[in-house]
């Protein structure tokens, strides 16, 4: 990680929880340390029914964030949430692209999908948390990077150059995701590195230096560490373990 980037951890949730484990969990973390924000950004996502208990309850210093939403305006879409909703609640953020999302044989999104819902919700305020990555058979046929770079020129074709300042990227392979075989640090450096060479090329050097390129796929607060070596390894995005009060030693990976 680059001083020059402030540390991004964000904690994802997915469908898990009741209003007494989220509610327990929000106390345990307000009972933590003040989060250094000059230092750190976090966020959690609850899933969508818990956003306002969430958001009541934590401390301002957490930020929060919805897992998905709907790619435009409010309207006849049911069982969806607009971006405009996350706003109108007091949220900032939100997840796009997740691997779950883009890949669960009963959800299947595709590359455009994400980029549209990410167009929509920067346009309407919010921060994208935009995940990518490969599945193990593409890691092992050696299309990691072409992978990588096919979701975001999806949503290059989308955006504005200025809009991604409101991007945060969480690259996720697939394979490290809840199965406790976390990346090496190397192969996370080697695949942020091209990335960020990527927004180099793609957009433009202020993006490549600026934007956020998080880890994410079984991320815990014994291996955070090491991870966080990495000079293009800029935070993390947590799943499992951040279901657990010991979040916040993942928070706290510089300290
Ligand atoms: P995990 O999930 O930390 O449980 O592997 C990460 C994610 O899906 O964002």
């Amino acid at each position: 990680a680059q001083v020059t980037r402030k540390f991004f951890v964000g904690g994802n949730w997915k469908c898990n929880g009741t209003k007494q484990s989220i509610q327990e969990l929000c106390e345990a973390f307000n009972a933590g340390k003040n989060i250094d924000s000059s230092q750190v950004e976090v966020v959690v996502a609850p899933p969508a029914p818990y956003a306002m208990l969430t958001r009541s309850i934590l401390r301002q210093d957490f930020g929060v964030a919805l897992q998905n939403c709907w790619v435009g305006k409010p309207g006849a879409f049911t069982g969806e949430v607009a971006a405009e909703m996350i706003k109108d609640i007091g949220l900032d953020y939100v997840i796009l692209g997740h691997s779950e999302r883009r890949h669960l044989p009963e959800i299947k999104e595709n590359d455009d999908l994400v980029a549209r819902k990410t167009k929509y919700a920067i346009d309407k305020g919010l921060t994208v948390i935009l995940c990518v990555g490969e599945l193990l058979e593409e890691r092992e046929a050696g299309r990691t990077r072409e992978v990588n770079e096919r979701q975001l020129a999806a949503v290059k074709a989308r955006l504005d150059p200025a809009d991604w300042s409101k991007v945060v990227i969480a690259y996720e392979p697939v394979w490290a995701i809840g199965t406790g075989k976390v990346a090496t640090a190397a192969q996370a450096q080697e695949a942020h590195a091209e990335i960020r060479s990527w927004l180099h090329r793609q957009v433009s050097e202020t993006c490549a230096s600026q934007t956020r390129i998080l880890y994410g796929g079984s991320v815990t607060p014994e291996n955070c560490v090491e991870l966080a070596t990495q000079p293009d390894v800029d935070g993390f995005l947590v799943g499992g373990a951040s279901l657990k009060p010991t979040f916040l030693d993942i928070v706290r990976t510089h300290e």
